[in-house]
């Protein structure tokens, strides 16, 4: 089969990938096996080629927001032919701590797709059965694939800054993740102000209905409820953190900062202010999101790259040079 293959330790930090025949994965038993219908770009799989998250396996295949055929390994729930989408997280142990008080997001033994094994760049993937989740209709392949890690994280973070329905909910970046995180405050009446760096994306916020729209180092004209920040940088945490209430909270939507600045506690976090990580996401999460994405009918803005073009689709998410969330499709 055809895939783009991260080889680590390769001098050059560009192309990052490489298009070639490998082996396409054998049927496992607790495991279907996908024939990759698309597969979403995530910021994640940047800090993947990057370096910023450590190379893992020599040779990977990145890739984890996988829609795929279902081609074996067929279950009750996913029968052959049907469609299914995986996440980034493609496996827990089941019986560490975490895993046994409803907390399997910090599992000690993770599976992450397309990271600790083989994603989805490809023509074929092989997934853990109870980590595929069968996929609503009414969106199609290009368009669903963007829901399955930046949707769903995205919706993550919205628990875990504790929004409520009616408050001033602050987006500090806006990519794929925050495009669809505001479909889902709008349908909850927030008021939502968008603080980014691109241009796309602040024309791409105003499109969508953000209330306030700034640049990056704009402050929003009232204080905030919550704050979820997607760039991967600890100064836009701390003008998140400077714009919000009394016992506001901060959940940092990255899984890789570049640094933490020092900032004035006394100002900034004193009055019961919070900064929270978000690190990850259940199976509820998933199913919970997939769920309301087609109940409001969420319909993300897309770039389709063949997987030749995986590199270009890496760079666009790079440059914040896409105009849509970027989506591989083999
Ligand atoms: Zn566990
Ligand atoms: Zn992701």
């Amino acid at each position: 089969m055809k895939a783009a293959v991260l080889v680590s330790g390769r001098p050059a930090p560009e192309p990052f990938l490489q298009i070639e025949e490998v082996p396409r994965p054998e049927p496992q038993p607790g495991y279907v096996l996908l024939r990759v219908l698309a597969c979403g770009v995530c910021r994640t799989d940047l800090h993947i080629a990057e370096g910023d998250l450590p190379p893992l396996r020599p040779r990977l295949i990145p890739g984890h927001q996988i829609v795929g055929e279902v081609a074996g390994g067929a279950t009750a729930e996913l029968p052959l032919g049907s469609r299914a989408g995986v996440s980034w997280i493609g496996g827990v142990d089941g019986s560490c701590w975490y895993c046994h008080h409803g907390m399997e997001n910090l599992c000690d033994q993770p599976t992450f797709t397309g990271y600790t094994v083989n994603g989805g760049y490809a023509e074929y993937a092989l997934v853990r059965a109870d980590f595929a989740f069968p996929l609503p209709d009414g969106l199609d392949n290009v368009h669903v694939a963007p829901l399955l890690c930046a949707g769903i994280i995205g919706f993550r973070s919205l628990r875990v800054a504790g929004v409520a329905p009616g408050e001033r909910v602050g987006l500090y970046g806006f990519g794929s993740s925050a495009s669809l995180a505001i479909t889902v405050l709008q349908s909850w009446k927030c008021e939502v102000y968008v603080s980014t760096r691109g241009e796309n994306h602040r024309k791409m916020a105003s499109a969508l209905g953000a209330t306030w729209v700034g640049k990056e180092d704009e402050t929003p004209p009232v204080k905030l409820d919550r704050a979820i920040t997607f760039a991967p940088s600890g100064k836009v945490v701390v003008s998140a953190l400077s714009a919000l209430r009394k016992g506001g909270v901060v959940a940092i939507n990255a899984i890789h900062l570049d640094q933490m600045p020092a900032f004035d506690y006394d100002k900034l976090l004193w009055g019961e202010r919070q900064i929270r990580s978000v690190a990850n996401m259940t199976r509820q999460d998933a199913r919970d999101f997939l769920a309301i994405a087609q109940e409001l009918k969420i319909h993300p803005q897309v770039v389709a790259f063949p997987l030749q073009d995986a590199n270009k689709a890496l760079l666009a998410v790079k440059e914040e040079t896409e105009r849509g969330s970027a989506v591989i499709v083999p």
